[in-house]
């Protein structure tokens, strides 16, 4: 069988989303929208329904999968619902629902929903993506109250940059949130990963973690919370071929390498149709047999090839982590131009191995 194959650790699964919690000093839905990331939102919520408060997923369809599973803990329709028809699913499946425009607002005064709503009433307090308007927070809260088809209504809001430790936006965002709610006495959730990480004196009776649950850092910069962290997934594979390479012989395609010495290259099981970036260039680290080393060349669709001249005792057979506890994806993702989210929602193809459940 082919090596490639993504270890995913459910124990550090749980160390993180207890030390998210631990730190927050908060209840947390565990976001596990795009299928946790990558992880698989199935196994993943499975692995935390004992001590998850909810989880949270972009759509209805995400949710059903994981009631379909049998996860019973509420979960949160990030974006609510896309047309209507999707309440009746919602009170069905007894979801929880964020209205972030007033034409949510308007299908559920229109919609005889027949139980009462959990709404997560979104403002758009500066990102400007979905959100309503803060001047307009105050009587959409109303309206949503006077629909008389609410059980909850808890307020929310999503930073643009807390992610960037220097910023003053996410503290202008908070001010903006709190001067528009000022009098509504209900729960509030503000904070994502890197807002429980990074922004300690943010309030939240909720908060929203999805990138540090899977033990990867949003900071491009050292932080101390991100230090302890355990990563959640090891993508590996093994060396299928090794070449001996004279000084000035390319490797890969369009020959975007040229050993500079006489050199021991790896070919690896790994590629771009499995989610690696392909954006990644030479010197990406990759730690071969336990020992680090580097990426070679232009990756393709199925392999990749590795530096293993100073890799003693490496050859045939010796197993390459891309990314794991060791090779943090965050570094690969940095070094690829991108960041972790995107190349763990990339996986596709390697089988998923699950531990610690
Ligand atoms: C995806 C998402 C999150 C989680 O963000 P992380 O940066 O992964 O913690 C939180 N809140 C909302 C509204 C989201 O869409």
């Amino acid at each position: 069988m082919r090596p490639a194959r993504a270890l995913i650790d459910l124990s550090a699964l749980r160390h993180n989303y207890q030390l998210a919690r631990e730190i927050a000093g908060a209840r947390a839905l565990a976001v596990i929208k795009a299928d946790a990331y990558g992880h698989g939102a199935v196994r993943v919520a499975q692995a935390l329904e004992t001590e998850a408060d909810g989880f949270a997923v972009a759509c209805i369809e995400e949710a059903l999968e994981l009631r379909q599973a049998g996860i019973g803990a509420p979960i949160l329709l990030l974006e609510g619902f896309f047309e209507a028809e999707e309440l009746a699913l919602i009170v069905e499946h007894d979801i929880w629902c964020v209205v972030h425009s007033s034409w949510q607002l308007e299908a559920i005064e229109k919609t005889n929903v027949g139980k009462p709503l959990h709404i997560w009433l979104k403002m758009d307090s500066g990102m400007h993506r979905v959100g309503i308007h803060p001047g307009e927070y105050q009587a959409a809260y109303q309206r949503l109250l006077a629909t008389g088809k609410t059980a909850k209504i808890v307020l929310m809001t999503h930073f643009a940059r807390a992610d960037e430790l220097g910023s003053v936006r996410t503290d202008e965002q908070v001010a903006i949130f709190e001067s528009a709610r000022e009098g509504l006495t209900a729960q509030v959730s503000l904070r994502n990963s890197p807002a429980v990480m990074g922004w300690p004196n943010v309030p939240s009776d909720w908060v929203r973690p999805g990138i540090m649950l899977y033990g990867a850092t949003p900071f491009d910069q050292p932080q101390s919370v991100a230090d302890r962290l355990q990563p959640v997934m090891t993508l590996e594979s093994k060396v299928i071929c090794v070449r001996e390479l004279p000084a000035g012989e390319p490797v890969g395609y369009g020959g975007a390498f040229v050993a500079d010495r006489n050199m021991r290259i790896g070919v690896v099981a790994m590629g771009y149709a499995d989610g690696y970036p392909r954006q990644a260039p030479t010197g990406t680290p990759v730690m071969i047999d336990g020992q680090r080393s580097q990426l070679l060349g232009r990756v393709s669709m199925d392999m990749l090839c590795v530096d293993l001249t100073n890799v003693p005792g490496a050859g045939l057979g010796s197993r390459v982590e891309l990314w794991g506890k060791n090779v943090l994806a965050s570094d690969v993702a940095a070094s690829a131009g991108t960041i972790p989210y995107q190349i763990f929602c990339n996986l596709k193809r390697v089988p998923r191995l699950y531990s610690g459940a």
